[in-house]
């Protein structure tokens, strides 16, 4: 069997000590192996700082971004084998593969063009020189400057290679090299793709490393210029918030974690109009898509009481043509959950939701997988759950049910009930609404915006265009407050921020516009 290696200080290591094990989630067959023990993260660590991060503060914004471009490259040259391990390891059907993978290209060589828009330098102006003496001559200017450690980079199982290009691409251009550590279990795309991009020679030395297997030790060798970076469940993300070395040293850290996104229908939209078709649309590939395994899926649908039989039946239709099975088939749309662990927190999830709504769709998951063997495979089958009382249905919004699974609540058709609504789930990623009224929509944004990442505005004239609330995008800030970790990634140039230091200089106007054009 496969023993996948993590990169560390400029070399293949397999580590040792007791082995965790990577399965198909289709046929729990065991695929690869990985040791997470003997591996020397200081000396990891030291070698980022010591060789990657003077080689990449070396190089300018252009440079850098030039170096993200070829990552994306060199992904589409090995799309194909890259999908085949995201369906075997992932449990992804060819369309969910894709949308990781693409997902990762599309990101790196955004960051490729920014880079280049950003040109050749290496000090970023922050905002305009200010004068502070008493002609012009004197001013000061804030600027960006690369954070002189390592950006390590925790990623969840979900999104293997986007999840981690969202965060390199920003590492890289920002000037900042990286060890990338990805969920054990479904480590097989992102180990692929660190060593197809080793094979192609793309980035200097100590740039990017990758540990297969537990973090050990990691966090505890840490210090004041690195940044950590985390995407995963709130509970990891509060022992990293929370530990004495990441507190001692004040190590940066960003966390993406859980989220009970919202997507809310305002009273105006018709379900027969194209804004109420996109509504439907948006739900049913949020609950499906990678089988409910997205950060940004829509967990809660709030729907104007006098509706919510209407929407009920429009989804239980689509979800009636979701056919389950073995994903590396084409007329499967959606395969397993990733892990025998996910399938049971899953299960556990819809009890907890049982207790409080009515059954609208799919009982408690149980399927009949197409084409897999009878009692194998970590399958849950869609499961669309309802209530009178969104307000008071307390479970749907405390408890983040990470697969397909979604609660369509009824609410008053207020803009305001809506976001107080909204804001049960104590902070989100991404709520959607659906409404062409100026109106509704001022009041829901002005409300729901504080206790959001990004809002999703789906409306008659974008309908055509849109490619729904679940996808990060990288103009586009992702991470949201509270619950989802008060992170922020992506955004553009604003990804950056968190693998730069901003320092105020001053001197001479000349010299300092030298610095920064
Ligand atoms: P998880 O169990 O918290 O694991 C996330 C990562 O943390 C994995 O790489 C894991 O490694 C690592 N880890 C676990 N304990 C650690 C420790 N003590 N020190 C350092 N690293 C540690 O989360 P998950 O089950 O993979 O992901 C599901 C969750 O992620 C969901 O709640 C979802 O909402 C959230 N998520 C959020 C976003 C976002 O952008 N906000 C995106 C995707 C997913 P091992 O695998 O080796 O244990």
């Amino acid at each position: 069997m496969k023993t996948l290696a993590s990169h560390l200080t400029g070399a293949w290591i397999a580590g040792d000590g007791p082995a965790a094990t990577l399965v198909n989630p289709t046929t729990e067959e065991p695929i690869a192996v990985a040791h997470g023990r003997g591996l020397d993260f200081a000396a990891a660590l030291a070698f980022a700082r010591d060789r990657g991060g003077p080689a990449l503060r070396a190089l300018t914004f252009a440079e850098r971004g030039a170096l993200c471009a070829a990552l994306a490259k060199a992904i589409h040259g090995a799309r194909e084998e890259l999908i085949a391990l995201a369906v075997a390891n992932g449990g992804n059907t060819r369309g969910d593969a894709k949308f990781d993978i693409d997902g990762a290209a599309g990101t790196l060589a955004h960051y490729g063009e920014l880079g280049a828009k950003l040109g050749a330098v290496r000090v970023l102006a922050d905002g305009e020189p200010v004068q502070i003496g008493r002609t012009a001559r004197l001013v000061g200017q804030h600027a960006w400057v690369p954070r002189p450690g390592v950006a390590v980079l925790i990623n969840a199982f979900n999104f293997p290679a986007w999840g981690l290009a969202e965060k390199l691409a920003c590492a890289l251009v920002a000037g900042m090299p990286v060890l990338c550590k990805p969920a054990t279990a479904t480590a097989l795309v992102t180990h692929r793709l660190v060593e197809i991009w080793a094979e192609a020679g793309i980035l200097p030395a100590g740039a990017l490393q990758l540990l297969v297997g537990p973090a050990g030790d990691l966090v505890d060798h840490l210090r004041a210029p690195d940044v950590l970076a985390f995407t995963g469940s709130s509970d990891t993300a509060r022992a990293l918030r929370g530990h004495a070395r990441v507190v001692a040293e004040s190590v940066r850290v960003n966390i993406e974690a859980d989220s009970l996104n919202a997507a809310v229908l305002a009273p105006d939209v018709e379900l027969s109009s194209e804004a109420g078709a996109l509504f439907v649309a948006d739900v049913t590939r949020d609950m499906t898509q990678k089988t409910g395994q997205k950060c940004t899926a829509i967990r809660r649908v709030l729907v104007p009481r006098a509706r919510i039989a209407d929407v009920v039946d429009a989804l239980k239709e689509r979800l009636a043509g979701i056919v389950v099975g073995d994903p590396s088939r084409d007329d499967v749309r959606m395969g397993p959950v990733a892990t025998a662990q996910q399938a049971r927190d899953v299960r556990a999830g819809i009890a907890r939701l049982a207790a409080a709504t009515r059954e609208a769709f799919g009982g408690s998951g149980e399927v009949s997988p197409l084409g897999v063997p009878a009692g194998k495979g970590f399958f849950v089958g869609p499961v669309l759950r309802t209530t009178d009382d969104a307000r008071g249905c307390e479970p749907m919004h405390a408890h983040e049910v990470f697969g397909p699974v979604s609660t369509v609540g009824a609410y008053d058709g207020d803009a305001h009930t809506a976001a107080a609504i909204v804001a049960l789930g104590q902070g989100g990623l991404v709520a959607s609404c659906y409404s062409d009224d100026r109106d509704w929509l001022g009041r829901f944004v002005t409300e729901a915006g504080g206790w959001n990442g990004r809002i999703y505005i789906g409306s008659e004239k974008i309908a055509a265009m849109s490619a729904g609330p679940g996808t990060a995008l990288p103009q586009l800030q992702h991470g949201g407050p509270g619950r989802a970790g008060d992170g922020a990634e992506l955004g553009g140039a604003r990804g950056l921020a968190l693998y730069m230091q901003r320092v105020a200089l001053q001197g001479d106007a000349s010299l300092l516009k030298a610095l920064t054009s």
